[in-house]
C-alpha cells in the first residue's frame, strides 16, 4: 500500500464505525426510511409491485441467495441485517436487463449497487465475496492515479487466493498477458512506473470532498 492511499482508507474505516452506530440509532425500526434517505436511489424502493419480473429477468438471479424483487420486499419488511450482509447485491453485473424491463421504472441496478455501496461503508458487506474483494481492488487501484495500471491489478487477482494459486493462475493466464504486451493494451513498465492520468495528485483531495459532501447530505436526513 502506498502512501496515496492512506488518506482514503481512512476516510472509509472513519465512516465506517462512526456511520455504523449513527445510522442504527438513527433509523432503529425504519429500515425503508433508512435506504429512502441514504442509499442511491433507495426511494424508489417503495414503488416496487412485487411482480417479479426483475427476479425472472436477472441472468443470474437463480445463483443470487436474494433477486432484487426480494431484497426490495426484505427491505419493506424492516429485515436490515439480511439485506445489508447479504452478497446478492453485489453479484449485480450491471446488464440492465431488469430496467428495461420492470413496469414500475425502478432503476434496480442503481439500487443494487448504492445497498452494496452503503452496506461497505457501514462495514456490514460480506468480507470475503469475491466481486467485493475485486471492487474494492479495483477502486484502490484506479483512485491512485486516475487510471487502471492492468498489470498491479492483475497481479493483486490472481494472488488474491494465495501465493500458490497465483502463480497457478499467472501461468494460466500468461498467455493473454503475453498478447496485451504484444498488442500494446498493457504494458511490463506499469510494475515500476503507471502513466496516471492528468491533475492525478488532486484525485485523493477531489474524492475526500466528495465524502464530505455525501457525509453532509446523511446528515440532513
Ligand atoms: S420488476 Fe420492478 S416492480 Fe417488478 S418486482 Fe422487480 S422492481 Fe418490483
Ligand atoms: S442489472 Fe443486475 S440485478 Fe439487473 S438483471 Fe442485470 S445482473 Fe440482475
Amino acid at each position: 500500500m502506498n502512501d496515496t492511499s492512506k488518506p482514503l482508507d481512512a476516510i472509509r474505516k472513519m465512516s465506517m464505525s462512526d456511520g455504523k452506530t449513527a445510522m442504527v440509532e438513527r433509523y432503529r425500526n425504519h429500515f425503508l426510511k433508512e435506504v429512502t434517505d441514504n442509499v442511491e436511489e433507495g426511494e424508489w424502493v417503495n414503488m416496487c409491485m412485487q411482480c417479479g419480473v426483475c427476479a425472472g429477468s436477472c441472468p443470474l438471479g437463480n445463483a443470487w441467495a436474494h433477486p432484487p424483487q426480494e431484497i426490495f420486499m426484505m427491505i419493506r419488511a424492516g429485515k436490515r441485517q439480511e439485506v445489508l450482509t447479504s452478497d446478492s447485491m453485489w453479484m449485480c453485473t450491471s446488464c440492465y436487463n431488469c430496467i428495461v424491463r420492470c413496469p414500475r421504472k425502478l432503476p434496480i441496478t442503481h439500487i443494487m449497487h448504492g445497498l452494496a455501496r452503503y452496506a461497505e461503508r457501514l462495514g456490514l458487506a460480506p468480507k470475503n465475496q469475491p466481486t467485493r474483494k475485486f471492487a474494492m481492488m479495483f477502486w484502490d487501484n484506479i483512485t491512485k492515479t486516475g487510471r487502471a495500471n492492468e498489470v498491479t491489478l492483475g497481479i493483486r487477482l490472481y494472488f488474491m487466493h494465495g501465493f500458490i494459486k497465483g502463480i497457478k493462475t499467472a501461468l494460466k493466464m500468461l498467455p493473454v498477458g503475453l498478447n496485451m504486451i504484444k498488442t500494446k493494451r498493457m504494458s511490463p513498465l506499469g510494475l515500476v512506473a503507471h502513466q496516471g492520468c492528468k491533475g492525478k495528485n488532486d484525485i485523493t483531495k477531489l474524492l475526500k470532498k466528495a465524502r464530505e459532501i455525501e457525509e453532509a447530505r446523511m446528515k440532513k436526513h
